[in-house]
């Protein structure tokens, strides 16, 4: 089945979708993007996603491109014709196209809107969740803004390839003080020997993933003891438990960080029913 694309008011073949070459995106990764789960043939989470989308478009002064409602429609129309029945859907709004200048084009410039949807590797996804992942850390170094969901994420490619490169699945960023920031595409977990989970406060430093804001509702449900703290990697070596976070992902059990094994080296209890009912807690559109 063909891919569909939607690119500024357009569904096309993807083939045949392109964007200017002085799209803002393309010359400056002047943009912002969302990822939002699609399950059952139904988005996630699509309002969460739509309040972060709007603050990253604030933070860069970028106008929101169309009504919420218009982009829901058009959201929801890129699952449908891609027929995506559990994947994800992919929204990229940059500042759109101008003559190549640093300083912003002159108002009035149209932001560039693109939407792609693809069904995911259900079973793939599930066999790593069974048999949990590896990751390694890297020192993180990214800009000081990691809280918008920019598209400029070159130190996050780098990060992955280490990661693949080692055979590894993620990188952990660890900042200048040891202590572990977040993934390069998750948000980062542990669960202490006490049984606590922990994960970092969304106040600096990394970014306050959709999952991550609906997980902390879930693990109160839980009655679990919760602790939004920033740990080190040494701490994360000794855990009980780790796990990450995404909209793609939900919750994936770590097994193994810098080739040591976590806990007794298998996916946690914790995280294992944590993962299972997530969907209990999201919104479904
Ligand atoms: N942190 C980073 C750097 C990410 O790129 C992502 C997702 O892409 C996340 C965290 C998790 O965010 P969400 O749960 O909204 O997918």
């Amino acid at each position: 089945m063909a891919r569909i694309a939607y690119v500024n008011g357009l569904y096309m073949p993807r083939g045949e979708a392109m964007v200017h070459v002085e799209d803002r995106g393309y010359q400056f990764s002047d943009g912002v993007y969302e990822v939002c789960e699609v399950k059952d043939g139904r988005i996630v989470d699509q309002r969460r996603h739509m309040a972060r989308l709007q603050r990253s478009l604030d933070e860069l002064r970028i106008a929101f491109p169309m009504s919420p409602a218009a982009l829901g429609v058009v959201l929801h129309e890129t699952v449908r014709r891609n027929r995506v029945h559990d994947g994800i859907v992919y929204l990229q709004v940059t500042r759109g196209v101008a003559r190549r200048d640093h300083a912003f084009p002159l108002p009035g410039t149209r932001p560039s809107v693109v939407v792609t949807a693809r069904n995911l590797d259900t079973a793939a996804n599930e066999k790593a969740a069974a048999d949990g992942i590896a990751v390694i850390t890297v020192p993180d170094n990214r800009w000081e803004r990691v809280d918008i969901k920019s598209i400029s994420l070159l130190p996050n490619v780098l990060a992955k390839q280490a990661a693949r490169d080692q055979g590894a699945k993620e990188a952990w960023f660890v900042d200048r003080d040891g202590k572990v920031t977040e993934g390069s595409s998750s948000n980062a977990w542990i669960v202490t020997m006490d049984g606590t989970v922990v994960t970092r406060a969304a106040d600096k430093g990394i970014l306050r993933g959709i999952t991550r804001s609906v997980l902390l509702e879930v693990i109160k449900a839980h009655g679990l003891a919760l602790e939004e703290r920033a740990f080190t990697v040494e701490e994360a070596y000794r855990a009980r438990e780790a796990f990450l976070t995404s909209a793609s992902q939900i919750v994936l059990p770590v097994v193994r960080i810098d080739a040591r094994p976590v806990g007794n080296g298998a996916p946690g209890s914790i995280a294992t029913a944590l993962r299972k009912d997530f969907h209990r807690h999201a919104e479904w559109t």
